[in-house]
């Protein structure tokens, strides 16, 4: 079962790693000391503002890519948590981490679908 999804394991691990390196490059940013003048200080904000975002929007991804490999451990990967249907390669290969078939996907984009 595990052996189906390998394709799938090593791109969320590869792509896992990226997002790990990401992570800690933007919290090495964030935690570099402010100095400078007004100017430098106000650019240090936003960019901070921005690395901030970032890290938000990284974890979140993190999360989703954990998720998916416990799904691959599990066993209950590429199956659609709201239907049960297979969830179509295409969708797979476009968004490995997804967890709800397209349809599903669509319904809850819409706010049709109930929190599975
Ligand atoms: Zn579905």
């Amino acid at each position: 079962m595990i052996h189906r999804w390998k394709k799938y394991q090593e791109l969320l691990e590869a792509r896992r790693r990226e997002i790990a390196e990401e992570l800690a490059s933007k919290r090495a940013q964030i935690a570099i000391e402010r100095g400078g003048d007004e100017l430098d200080r106000m650019r240090n904000f936003s960019e901070r503002e921005l690395a901030i975002r970032t890290i938000d929007r990284l974890s979140a991804l993190l999360a989703q890519l954990d998720l998916a490999l416990e799904r691959i451990r599990e066993g209950t990967f590429g199956t659609c948590r709201a239907c049960g249907r297979p969830i179509g390669a295409r969708r797979l290969n476009a968004v490995p981490w997804s967890s709800l078939c397209l349809p599903c996907q669509e319904a809850a984009d819409r706010g049709d679908l109930e929190a599975a």
